[in-house]
């Protein structure tokens, strides 16, 4: 039997456990014994733009799905701390970033940014501008949640360079949206679109999520089909990652129907159709940009790059996240902020970096790394290139992972030829475990992942 064109017996073997590869090696690879000043090297060396990522954990209440690195709380006075603490951060990392650092790249994530009152984003605003010297061509981005939108926070956004933004609406439908605890009428959706085109903010991005309860491929396409209807530049179609035994909530949607993997995968090949009938491009992993859309050129181009942020069409070599379980990168290491509020207090608060834990990375690390991105981001691979470019024989190095690609080739997911490696149709679907082929520390602990599909 088949789901949407594709062998029932291919979606079970490689419906499995498979990282997400937002980094490689990915977090589970992150070590708390590592000397801080390794993972600070580099810091300052280049002087190269940075990207800067700021985590604001607070939302007012708990979406069940979430997994993200959340505070549920109604008590807006607890941002205030927060900023205290984010300010010592940035005041504490002057020394080892440099002062006025260039910033190419600006993003708030969360959580919810726009928890934060109207007083409290300025203060973050002017804070950020103290720290860093932000390029006036940068990409600044921020999340937000129509539930709590107001149009003040918009314009503070938009005076302090804010230019991109991404709204979280999930599922449209009332009854899926009850059964995750996250109820949000669609005037709110209409009304962030409205606001945010008006205060001149580009590439504005979708979040939605199949995988949730009560979700059918056709109650998904009148999601589609709503959501389409306010022209966003981008869409985010995120698999939903069913992770209970790291977030206990998502336990609460087992008491739904959560759809079973065949129907997602149903969900997520009629979206696909949908969508790229209707003017988008698949760009990567989970997203969609309208053909105009800069990022769908960059993607058509082969130049769109990708890091702990997403997509994009032009990376900083280093990202300085700030915030509690911010993570950060130079070109040779990752490292992780605490990701307990108390104990990310407590170091900044004794003027202590709030590493929490991290990783050096080898050459091979790197190599790997680039490798991997390259596939996720051009759904293929020049083989040669690549191997003049990092000084290598790609058929010793790789000998492994090539044979092992035979297997995957047989199933329809890509194709070898003597100097490429071409992701097939299927194997977009199925990016991540292509990717696993190339991950030389692949499947130390299989449950810690969510599925593939
Ligand atoms: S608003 Fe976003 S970050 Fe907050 S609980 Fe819901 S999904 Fe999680």
């Amino acid at each position: 039997m088949k789901i949407g064109g594709i062998e029932r017996a291919i979606i079970g073997k490689y419906n499995r456990p498979v990282p997400r590869y937002t980094s490689y090696p990915t977090a589970l690879q992150f070590r708390d014994d590592i000397p801080r000043q390794s993972l600070l090297d580099q810091c300052a060396e280049s002087a190269e733009p940075l990207s800067v990522y700021v985590h604001l954990p607070f939302c007012e209440s708990l979406c069940w799905y979430c997994g993200c690195n959340t505070v549920i709380t109604r008590n807006h006075s607890q941002a205030d701390r927060y900023l205290d603490a984010v300010e010592r951060e940035l005041g504490l990392y002057g020394p080892v970033l440099g002062a006025q650092r260039a910033v190419r790249q600006l993003h708030l994530g969360g959580g919810t940014p726009n928890f934060l009152t109207p007083v409290q984003l300025r203060r973050l605003g002017r804070m950020l501008q103290e720290h860093f010297a932000i390029e006036a061509a940068a990409e600044c981005s921020v999340e937000l949640d129509p539930r709590t939108l107001t149009q003040e926070q918009i314009a503070i956004f938009r005076d302090f360079g804010f230019n991109r933004a991404s709204f979280g609406v999930q599922d449209c439908n009332p009854a899926v949206q009850r059964a995750v605890h996250r109820v949000q009428p669609h005037e709110q959706n209409i009304q962030t679109m409205s606001w945010l085109r008006d205060a001149g903010f580009q590439s504005i991005n979708i979040d939605l999520i199949y995988g949730l309860p009560l979700q059918t491929a056709d109650s998904f396409r009148e999601t589609l089909k709503t959501v389409l209807a306010l022209n966003p530049d981008r869409l985010a179609l995120f698999s939903y990652a069913h992770v209970p035994w790291i977030k206990p909530a998502q336990k609460i949607l087992e008491q739904s129907a959560l759809p079973q993997a065949e129907e997602k995968l149903r969900i997520f090949i009629e979206s696909l159709e949908y969508l790229t009938t209707r003017g988008y491009d698949h760009i990567g992993m989970d997203h969609f940009a309208r053909v105009d859309d800069e990022l769908a050129r960059a993607a058509r181009a082969g130049t769109m790059q990708r890091n702990f942020q997403g997509y994009s069409t032009s990376v900083a070599p280093s990202i300085a996240g700030f915030g509690v379980s911010a993570i950060s990168q130079t070109p040779a290491s990752y490292r992780q902020n605490h990701k307990q509020l108390d104990d990310y207090y407590e170091a900044v608060n004794h003027d202590r970096l709030p590493i929490e834990r991290g990783l050096v990375l080898s050459r091979e690390d790197r190599m790997r790394a680039d490798l991997i991105q390259r596939i996720m981001c051009n759904f293929a691979l020049d083989t040669g290139e690549f191997a003049r470019r990092w000084g290598i024989s790609f058929d010793a190095t790789f000998s492994d992972a090539w044979t092992r690609l035979g297997e995957l080739e047989t199933d329809g997911l890509v194709h070898r030829s003597s100097d490429r490696l071409d992701v097939t149709e299927l194997g977009r679907l199925l990016i991540r475990n292509i990717a696993e082929v190339f991950d030389a520390y692949a499947n130390p602990a299989p449950n810690r992942h969510a599925r593939a599909i």
